[in-house]
């Protein structure tokens, strides 16, 4: 039994704050987007945090998500959730990266993507609030993680996505309990099926960044990170970036460690990734802008990074921003080159939105933004193993004559 689960919940949840205006909202009680139209974020008492939980005391725990729990939402032991939170590796990738290159392979999460972090604290706030109905736009994983944690509490889910949805996606989510429909738009179109539902009354929305906690869930890979690395962060970091919950999450994630004095003030360069074919914040990046214009006509075979339009737009930039990296695109050709040379040289699978990552990564040694010597983290956000695969369809008839040498 792991104790992460059991263990008393101490949390230091303070209140909301809306991230354009800074208006504070009650903690305990059932939220979308702010009165602005904007993400929620959560804020905690950080000094009763740091009286409360030493650094070697959380050394001292289990590795997993939940022993965050003082700097996570949940307030009641019971309304936990767990499919086994695991903490990632970082897998160095020196053949296809380089020798300072890490990829944190969130690969290994349940539901095969990172997105499990992100749905199992929502999943679990919106129990302990009374939901009893969820629904939620998707491009595959998030969905995944929605039907597996919503059914093992007990909450019905309607899932929408992308027609061009990968199938396995869209199996994998009617599999685990969700009632899943594909729709001929692509993911804001799919939202905007959500959000009236929502309207009616008929569902509670778990769009990205809709709700407040998914950004808690997803900012443990910035605590975990830290944690791994002895308590100091990387040079910088290569995030695929859609929503942007994961990078958003991060960066709060540094300055609640800095403010607990476990971290100084050093920052990673962040980068977020998109593709070519669907690079809303890149274009914004390069305008100056600190929102970004829907992009149109998106298309890449990175599916989990094809999000048209991002409603924590100002949130990714500004991060990027504030940390002196930069927003960059990668073309398909250039993605799949690099998962596919990661798992040749590397023995490592990746998915193709981390496959963006390596990509992106190598364009920037190129143009001489990273050097080669610096500490780079990359981000696998899921299992390589959810993909299409190249053929490899050799047989071999074993009644036959056969030639050793050729094998
Ligand atoms: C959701 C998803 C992303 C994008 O993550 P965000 O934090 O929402 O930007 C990237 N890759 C995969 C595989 C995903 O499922």
């Amino acid at each position: 039994m792991n104790d992460n689960l059991t263990a008393e919940r101490a949390t230091f949840v303070t209140h909301l704050e809306c991230s354009l205006t800074g208006e504070r909202y009650d903690a305990d009680t059932l939220h979308n987007l702010s009165r602005a139209g904007r993400p929620l974020l959560v804020r905690y008492d950080l000094g009763g945090v740091a009286a409360a939980l030493s650094r070697d005391a959380l050394d001292a725990r289990g590795t997993d998500l939940w022993r965050w729990r003082e700097l996570l939402p949940v307030r009641h032991t019971n309304n936990v959730v767990s499919l086994g939170e695991v903490e990632t590796p970082l897998i160095p990738i020196p053949k296809s990266g380089g020798a300072n290159v890490w990829v944190k392979d969130e690969g290994r999460l349940p539901t095969g993507s990172f997105k499990a972090r992100g749905l199992v604290m929502a999943v679990a706030m919106a129990k302990e609030l009374g939901v009893t109905r969820i629904a939620m736009p998707t491009n595959g994983n998030a969905g995944a993680a929605l039907a597996a944690y919503a059914t093992r509490v007990g909450i019905e889910t309607i899932v929408f996505c992308p027609d061009d949805t990968p199938e396995v996606n869209v199996r994998e989510i009617a599999a685990q309990g969700g009632r899943v429909w594909r729709v001929n738009g692509l993911i804001d179109d799919c939202g905007a099926i959500v959000a009236k539902g929502a309207a009616e009354g008929r569902w509670f929305d778990f769009s990205t960044l809709k709700e407040p906690y998914r950004i808690e869930g997803k900012k443990t890979m910035g605590l975990e990170l830290a944690a791994q690395l002895g308590w100091r962060l990387p040079r910088a970091i290569f995030y695929p970036t859609g929503g942007g919950t994961g990078l958003i999450g991060m960066w709060k994630a540094f300055d609640e460690l800095e403010a607990l004095g476990w971290i100084g003030s050093e920052r990673p360069r962040m980068y977020a990734v998109q593709a070519a074919g669907c690079a809303p914040i890149v274009r914004a990046f390069e305008a100056g802008e600190e929102h970004a214009e829907r992009w149109e006509d998106a298309h890449t075979v990175a599916a989990g990074i094809r999000v048209p339009r991002a409603v924590g737009d100002f949130l990714i930039l500004r991060a990027v921003r504030e940390s002196g990296g930069k927003a960059l695109a990668v073309g398909d050709p250039a993605i799949l080159a690099a998962v596919d040379d990661a798992a040749r040289r590397d023995g490592l699978l990746m998915c193709p939105e981390g496959g963006a990552t390596l990509a992106a990564y190598r364009q920037a040694l190129r143009d001489g933004e990273v050097d080669e010597d610096e500490e780079v983290v990359l981000f696998n956000c899921a299992t390589g193993l959810k993909y299409p695969l190249p053929a490899a369809d050799q047989r071999l008839d074993r009644h036959g004559a056969i030639d050793f040498d050729r094998l």
